[in-house]
């Protein structure tokens, strides 16, 4: 598949759409401006790739809507060479558009077709995270700690504490919480031992899955 002047013109409408529905972070909205959305999906999803909607990917996982990545990174607020660990690789989409932002991301994926999928696709696409792994998310890559922030892209049924723990004091830690549907939180690390939460409303997310298959 290739990359056209019509895709680019389709991208351009969909920032205009997210920046409509209150994405201001003008990094967030050039990023989707540059990112080729179709190029994450089953060519047969091409037509719908810039509508602002989750689709089907391999393992029975979803690439997240672009309104969810947009609103997701907006509230990382992304620094150039932040160090970023994200849970939930998928389709890459949401890795590509925080490289593109300029940050250093580390990415882990309980699916392992997924993550074979993926770790050939980013680099096709000029796209180089520091490290993808396979693997559980909820223990985090201590190993690479600590994050400057962190981005779970699943929905947790709760606050994997290893997570917490690999956190810089100042960083932020943002995930989706609940069973059914998922009320997207925020944590800052204020220091060692205390965290401020911060709530922004409801969203839809795969389950983020314990125990690898
Ligand atoms: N960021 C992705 C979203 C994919 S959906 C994108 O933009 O395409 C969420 C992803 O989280 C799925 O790929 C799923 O396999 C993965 N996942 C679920 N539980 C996980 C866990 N415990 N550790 C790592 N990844 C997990």
């Amino acid at each position: 598949m290739k990359d056209t002047p019509k895709h680019q013109g389709l991208r351009n409408q969909l920032a205009k759409l997210l920046e409509q529905k209150g994405i201001t972070d003008k990094n967030v909205l050039d990023a989707i401006r540059k990112i080729p959305r179709h190029l994450f999906l089953n060519s047969s999803f091409e037509d719908f790739a810039y509508q602002d909607k989750a689709f089907p990917i391999a393992a029975g996982q979803t690439i997240s809507q672009p309104y969810t990545v947009a609103f997701q990174s907006q509230l990382l607020d992304v620094k150039k060479e932040h160090k970023i660990l994200e849970i939930g690789t998928g389709s890459g989409y949401q890795t590509a558009v925080l490289c593109t932002m300029g940050a250093k991301v580390y990415t882990i994926e309980r699916q392992n077709e997924l993550f074979k999928i993926t770790s050939l696709l980013l680099p096709k696409l000029g796209i180089r995270p520091k490290h993808i792994s396979f693997g559980d998310g909820y223990k985090g890559l201590p190993q690479y700690a600590p994050f400057d922030s962190i981005i779970v892209t699943a929905g947790a049924p709760f606050i994997p504490p290893a997570l917490m723990a690999q956190l810089k004091i100042g960083g932020k830690l943002v995930i989706p919480l609940g069973e059914e549907h998922q009320i997207m939180t925020m944590l800052v690390r204020k220091n060692e031992s205390q965290f401020e939460k911060h709530e922004f409303g409801e969203f839809r997310f795969v389950p983020l899955l314990e125990d690898k298959n």
